[in-house]
């Protein structure tokens, strides 16, 4: 088959962006197809992780993407008496970023679109919606419709579905979602500040009223976002209705015209579910075609922006010859289990939030008084697929400080660049393993003192005892460990890249 382009991404919010991004600033020749004219330009996502900071800064314009952005040190549920149920300790810092953060989705999309436009690879079809596709084993077809029913129909080596939960792609494989049982509604009342708000509000809090739970949490510095639960059987068009936001403001938190102004008042159904399969030949899912999760740990968007970082990578190494096909099967062994641990935790929480039976709201906030509660499992990390096999720290997420090089101070990621990171205390010379690491585009660097200017470097090797680390360009490790161990390392992520290139 004939390819109009490399990589054809069927869908333009969080995940496509990145994808879109992390393609075009290889060279590849990329094709987005979005049915909507513009980007959405309103949030639904409010908070990232500092690892989703980090896939921002690699993808987008990291000043605008946060010009509005306040770090979040906590997330606290109370129940209906005011006690404390659940803190979720968000303070201190991640891949060089806060750990916690809130933000305005509009100014994380338009930054990273502005660099998917200044590849100058990615050709963005905003209004078209892809309604056909047939995928051959050497290529795929698909058909798009745009707003004033024009139809175009392009071929590429790899379609990905970015295309949302309700996935045209999935369906048009005949993909099969599982279904947690998690079918919460709750009305999302998105406000601007019209004037400074009680300190209160800067903070993330779940009420967990049995009654009806309700929560609030600030978007950015300028916006402010209320939730309450659609109760079972309750009418949707009663919440959406404008008044019913203003008398509720005004009665649960003395809010009003002169606060905030509204900018959206929508019911949202969450679900927890996740595709059976992620890849079908040359098709891939991405996103929240792949996984949708509860908002409870508000991670569903940073889930489908690390698959975009992923694929990105795994995609450029086989489109460049340097890993077979296989490699992208890899996807899905690392990608699935992770957004599925991420998935349960948020459906754990959201029980606790859901609750309406005042009896049962009773127990639970006498089981989390009495501390039998166990605390919510740690946050997943990347456990199989290109990770080296016998090393601790694999899968784990590499640090980022700020150098200094001779062109200034800056993270990491900005001043040395991001790709493969081979990081050491010391220098490492080896013209054979150095010229394999070169074709895959690794930067390795020797981070003195001087070149450490936080100390997050020293301070990271010496807590965990290693002088060398191999990083993946989606900021997971691969390996860390002694200098002395690092050349075996290496034939290990050659062999694990190499294994799948065909005879
Ligand atoms: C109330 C709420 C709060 C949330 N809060 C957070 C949070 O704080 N943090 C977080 O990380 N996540 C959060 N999420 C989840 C987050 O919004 C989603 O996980 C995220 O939007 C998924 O991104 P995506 O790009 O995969 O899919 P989407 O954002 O759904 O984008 C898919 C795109 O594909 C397009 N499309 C669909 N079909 C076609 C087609 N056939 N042809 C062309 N285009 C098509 C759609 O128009 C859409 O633009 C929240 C969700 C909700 C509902």
């Amino acid at each position: 088959m004939h390819h109009d382009f490399d990589v054809a991404i069927v869908g333009y919010g969080p995940t496509g962006l990145v994808l879109a991004s992390a393609l075009g600033k290889r060279g590849h020749r990329v094709a987005v197809f979005e049915r909507w004219p513009n980007l959405y330009g309103l949030p639904r996502l409010t908070h990232i992780d500092g690892e989703t900071a980090r896939i921002v800064q690699a993808v987008g314009d990291l000043g605008h993407a946060l010009r509005d952005a306040l770090p979040l040190p906590h997330y606290r549920y109370f129940s209906a008496d005011g006690e404390q149920l659940i803190e979720l300790d968000w303070r201190g810092t991640s891949c060089g970023h806060p750990a916690h953060l809130s933000i305005y989705q509009p100014d994380i999309e338009d930054a990273i679109d502005l660099h998917v436009r200044a590849t100058g690879n990615v050709e963005v079809n905003q209004g078209w919606e892809i309604v056909d596709l047939h995928a051959e084993t050497d290529g795929v077809q698909l058909t798009a419709r745009s707003n004033d029913r024009a139809e175009r129909t392009v071929t590429a080596k790899y379609v990905v579905g970015a295309d949302g939960a309700g996935s045209f792609v999935r369906a048009a494989l005949g993909i099969k979602r599982s279904d947690n049982g998690v079918h919460d509604r709750w009305l999302n009342i998105d406000t601007e500040r019209r004037r400074p708000l009680p300190k209160r509000f800067s903070h993330v809090t779940q009420f967990c009223d049995p009654a009806r739970g309700h929560m609030h949490m600030p978007i950015g510095r300028s916006r402010q976002r209320f939730e309450l639960a659609v109760l079972p059987g309750e009418d949707v068009a009663a919440y959406e209705n404008p008044e019913f936001a203003w008398r509720w403001l005004r009665e649960t938190h003395g809010l009003g015209p002169d606060d905030v102004r509204i900018l959206r008042q929508v019911v949202y159904t969450f679900e927890g579910r996740i595709a059976e399969s992620w890849r079908q030949g040359r098709v891939l899912l991405a996103g929240d075609a792949a996984h949708t999760t509860p908002p409870y740990l508000g991670q569903g968007a940073c889930s489908g922006m690390r698959d975009g970082i992923t694929l990105a990578w795994k995609l450029d190494l086989v489109l460049r010859g340097l890993a077979g096909d296989g490699l992208l099967d890899t996807y899905e062994t690392e990608r699935k289990p992770h957004a599925t641990a991420i998935t349960e935790i948020s459906t754990a929480l959201g029980k606790v939030a859901n609750t309406h039976d005042p009896a049962e709201a009773a127990a639970r906030d006498e089981a989390f008084r009495s501390g039998n509660v166990p605390p919510p499992p740690p946050f997943p990390t990347i456990t199989a697929g290109v990770i080296h096999d016998r090393c601790s720290l694999s899968g784990t997420l590499a640090p980022q400080g700020n150098v200094r090089t001779s062109a200034g101070v800056g993270r990491f990621d900005d001043v040395l660049g991001g790709g493969f990171s081979l990081v050491s205390r010391a220098a490492w010379v080896d013209d054979d393993r150095r010229a394999f690491l070169d074709r895959i585009g690794t930067t390795v660097a020797t981070i003195t003192a001087a070149e450490d200017v936080d100390g997050t470097y020293d301070r990271w090797f010496t807590s965990n005892g290693v002088e060398a680390f191999l990083s993946r360009p989606d900021f997971h490790l691969f390996w860390a460990g002694s200098l002395a161990d690092l050349p075996e390392a290496v034939d290990q992520l050659r062999q694990r890249l190499s294994v799948t290139v065909p005879a």
